[in-house]
């Protein structure tokens, strides 16, 4: 605590890799879920049209009210468009349905890379940590996501080309970092869909490790029908099986964050 008496703000993370299909959004809900249930205060941004962290996280479409659109459109409702999730300790921002109309709208609104970082400013002191699912893209959804976080954390499936763009995307963090947000750094590889009988899968995992050295997080995740099963009923795989492969990776994933982004000292600065 540095004595200040001003609530310390949160770390925010932005899960990005602008190929689909790639473990962003698993990865956005599980690795939140442990996050809560380990004890920190965790909300999840879902910055993507498809909506798909928030199905996973209970919150269909036709539940879809208020969310990310209604908060990037006016940041002051950001509180407002907060909602419980079932997991004790993790709240969510959900994917209104009009968010697949923001990429253009944004396009002509004042400081349209910065909406994001404003409306979160609104409710930060509320959590330890604020989890950003992007879409697969690099628009300005996915730039407002960029600007506002401190950290990228980058899922890469454990298939053929799973290191194509990826260098795009390295230059985008970068230009983020050179002009719009110093602080951003991209701070870890998931490796996610990891199957250990699949020659492929170690491939790509050297690979990865020889382009991002110790970046490239310990913990894999493997592929496990129980993760995919546990979204379909709209929740975290540790909630729905939680001997899983699955489930044991993502808390081993929420505990090797923890440690490399220095998340407890997050919390222990907080008054609670
Ligand atoms: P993205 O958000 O990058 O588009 P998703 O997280 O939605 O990717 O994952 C794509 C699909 O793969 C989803 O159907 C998801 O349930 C499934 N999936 C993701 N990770 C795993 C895994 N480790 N094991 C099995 N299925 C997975
Ligand atoms: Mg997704």
């Amino acid at each position: 605590d540095t004595g200040s008496g001003l609530a310390s703000s949160p770390r925010i993370i932005a899960l990005a890799n602008q190929k689909g299909g790639v473990g962003k959004t698993t990865t956005a809900i599980n690795l939140a879920a442990a996050l809560a249930t380990s004890g920190l205060k965790v909300l999840l941004v879902d910055m993507d049209p498809q909506g798909n962290a928030s199905t996973g996280l209970g919150v269909g479409y036709d539940a879809r009210r208020s969310g990310t659109y209604a908060m990037l459109e006016d940041g002051e409702r950001a509180a407002a468009v907060v909602q419980p999730s079932a997991v004790p300790g993790l709240s969510l921002i959900a994917a209104d349905t009009e968010l697949a109309g923001a990429e253009l709208e944004l396009v002509m609104s004042d400081r349209r890379e910065y909406r994001l970082h404003e409306a979160l400013a609104q409710v930060g002191a509320d959590y330890d940590v604020i989890l950003i699912d992007c879409p697969p893209s690099l628009g300005l959804l996915t730039l407002n996501a960029l600007v506002a976080a401190q950290s990228v954390i980058v899922p890469l499936q454990c298939e053929f080309f799973a290191l194509e763009g990826i260098s795009q995307l390295v230059r985008t963090v970068n230009s983020v970092r050179q002009s719009l947000n110093p602080a951003l750094k991209l701070d870890g590889i998931v490796l996610t869909m990891y199957d250990r009988r699949n020659n492929l899968s170690e491939l790509v995992a050297e690979d990865a490790r020889s382009f991002f050295g110790d970046r490239v997080m310990e913990t894999l995740i493997p592929r496990n029908i129980r993760i995919s099963e546990a979204q379909s009923h709209g929740q975290p795989v540790m909630n729905y099986d939680q001997r899983s492969s699955g489930s044991l990776a993502y808390q081993a994933l929420a505990t090797e964050v923890t440690d490399r982004l220095g998340l407890h000292a997050v919390t222990k600065g907080k008054a609670r």
